[in-house]
């Protein structure tokens, strides 16, 4: 099982860490170590002081694939839920600034706690789903799929380019605006139209 994850697909979350707009989407993956299930805790890791909670939909792949059309992407994916993607921003600034990878700063441990997933079809809209997340039951991001840069079928025709895409495979599809570090005690609870899918503490 690998786990994909598209950076910078909506433009406002672009615009607040200072980068371009991208022309094609740009992915990066996490390791299967990196997955927090069942709603257990993170717990802050030593080598960073920035640790940036980015709430995404994540979609599961249902079949095997490669090379995928965007006009039968949809195909290859019916179940979707929220996930994580913790980020070290000090460690991932120092990285970009010194041209080197970002593994170190968003594919460690526990870097990609996931909720429960939910069927496609039982959401009102699957074109337009809306995702929040709260930190201490304070809303502090918001967003909905119509506003991605690169849709859900984008993103897999893109991805299958170069990767074959496999059951049960992993997509990130990227986090809106309102990034912000997370503490040790902070509750995140985040959910998919009203239903709560992910809620657990930083210890
Ligand atoms: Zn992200």
């Amino acid at each position: 099982m690998k786990i994909i994850c598209i950076g910078r697909n909506y433009i406002e979350h672009a615009r607040e860490l200072g980068n371009k707009v991208p022309e094609e989407p740009v992915f990066f993956m996490k390791p299967d170590s990196s997955l927090i299930r069942n709603n257990k805790p993170f717990f802050y890791p030593d080598f960073s002081n920035e640790i940036h909670h980015e709430i995404e939909i994540v979609i599961k792949i249902s079949r095997l694939g490669k090379q995928i059309e965007k006009k039968f992407a949809h195909r290859y994916y019916d179940e979707v839920g929220l996930g994580i993607d913790f980020t070290a921003r000090d460690l991932q600034r120092k990285q970009a600034c010194d041209g080197k990878p970002w593994e170190i700063s968003k594919a460690f441990d526990g870097s990609a706690p996931l909720g429960k997933f939910i069927r496609l079809e039982s959401l009102p809209d699957p074109s337009a789903i809306r995702f929040r997340l709260e930190k201490n039951g304070r809303e502090v991001q918001k967003g909905n799929t119509k506003d991605m840069i690169f849709s859900i079928d984008e993103i897999i025709a893109y991805v299958s380019k170069f990767l074959t895409l496999k059951i049960g495979d992993l997509i990130f599809t990227g986090t809106p605006a309102g990034v912000s570090p997370v503490k040790i005690g902070d509750q995140l609870t985040a959910y998919l139209e009203d239903k709560c899918l992910l809620d657990f503490y930083v210890r």
